[in-house]
């Protein structure tokens, strides 16, 4: 056993992964960095590996790969790069726990290998787990690999259920924002721009999660996370909006107890929790005060409006592929919004179309749902003229 938690922040540049080195920069008595991985940000990624000294890093995009080894040629620092180097990362030893802080799909691959590896996770992606997530809590069954969520919704629950283990659960109560367009409808979304829908009133996060946060999918998708995390049925998953975002979430017991967790919205605590877990580390973030916050409220969310919601709960029922396919389609359509190709509504357009062709696979394999994200992908890009 090492004295200090070794880490491999895998997405370390983006907006979770920089809060974790923030984390481990508060704790250098308990942490160190192993392994530290990008995809294009090669800059931030060579300042991160100067600071932090890991033994690894691997840059995603291989064009990067010669000006970040000549930059570190000084230091004892291995330089990796490509798609097949994150696996192999995940794969090494030389790290005790996983922060998996890579954005959508491309977090699968890699956060599997470390789960094949037994490693701990502390999971930020929750596309890994809305794309395969039997395949994933079956693998990190056999594996003896612990899935701690990152996510605050579910930090949240994993927090109550502390101490609850013969507890079951009778549902869990997700709390949304509702994003920077709470109260709006089709007729003002369908001129929203991107920079606008990039206004979180609440967080600060990276490009995807902010648009799936405005058109509400991001609680679709965490949805779909929860009843993986917690072993739910669909029905046990219920959703509220919360505008002030100071109740993360709660859960309701059999004897209709509900227990809530809440504190002010920062990232860095549900990371810091999950790092650290199962000891709450001492912080100087600040705190709550009821004094700024004399109305907590709580209502219905509009599924009319914002139909994402309602396709990723058509999704979590129907489960076998139709959370990947929705997925598939959700990361091309945020992107081409992005890149201003598409408008705000046509995002969930492109969705519900793309989960009414592609076949549907009541018990896929895992390549079964890399090939249904390939398709699904393929589809919802032919349909916008990619
Ligand atoms: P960011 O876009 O800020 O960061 C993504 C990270 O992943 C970056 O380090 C990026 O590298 C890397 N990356 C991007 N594409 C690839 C790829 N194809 N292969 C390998 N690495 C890649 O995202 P966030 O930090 O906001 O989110 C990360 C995950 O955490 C998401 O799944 C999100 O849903 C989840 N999450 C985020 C929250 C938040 O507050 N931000 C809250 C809860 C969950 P580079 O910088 O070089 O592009």
């Amino acid at each position: 056993m090492h004295a200090k938690k070794r880490l491999a922040v895998f997405g370390s540049t983006g907006s979770i992964g920089t809060q974790a080195l923030d984390v481990v920069r508060s704790h250098p008595g308990i942490f160190e960095v192993a392994i530290l991985t990008a995809q294009t940000n090669d800059e931030l990624l060579l300042q991160q590996a100067l600071e932090f000294k890991p033994a690894l890093v691997v840059i995603g995009d291989e064009s990067k790969y010669a000006k970040l080894k000549s930059a570190l040629a000084s230091t004892t620092i291995t330089v990796a790069s490509g798609e097949a180097a994150l696996e192999d990362a995940a794969a090494l030893d030389s790290y005790d726990v996983m922060l998996a802080a890579i954005v959508g799909f491309a977090g699968l691959k890699p956060t599997l290998k470390a789960v094949e590896n037994g490693k701990m996770i502390a999971l930020a992606n929750k596309e890994t787990l809305v794309v395969a997530g039997d395949v994933v809590m079956q693998k990190a069954f056999e594996n003896k690999s612990p899935i701690l969520p990152v996510d605050s919704e579910h930090s949240a629950i994993f927090q109550c259920l502390v101490g609850e283990a013969r507890n079951p659960i009778e549902k869990i109560i997700l709390t949304a924002s509702g994003g920077p367009f709470l109260g709006k409808k089709p007729n003002f979304l369908v001129n929203v721009k991107r920079d606008h829908a990039l206004q979180h009133p609440n967080w600060t996060m990276g490009a995807k999660i902010t648009i799936d946060s405005a058109t509400l999918m991001n609680k679709g998708l965490e949805m779909i996370e929860a009843k993986w995390l917690f072993n739910l049925q669909p029905s046990q998953v219920e959703v509220v909006i919360h505008p002030q975002s100071i109740v993360h979430s709660l859960v309701q017991f059999a004897d209709g107890s509900i227990k809530a967790q809440m504190g002010l919205p920062d990232m860095k605590l549900p990371i810091q929790y999950a790092l650290g877990f199962p000891n709450r580390l001492k912080n100087d973030f600040p705190r709550f005060n009821f004094r700024n916050y004399p109305n907590l409220t709580f209502e219905e969310p509009d599924y009319k409006t914002f139909r994402n919601l309602a396709l990723a709960t058509e999704a979590l029922e129907q489960g076998g592929n139709m959370p990947c396919i929705l997925n598939a389609a959700n990361e091309i359509a945020v992107w081409a919004f992005l890149k201003n190709r598409i408008g705000f509504l046509d995002i969930t357009a492109v969705v519900e179309k793309t989960m009414q062709k592609i076949n549907f696979i009541a018990k896929p394999t895992l390549e079964e749902y890399f090939d249904s994200d390939g398709e699904a992908r393929n589809f919802a890009a032919s349909m916008m003229k990619l």
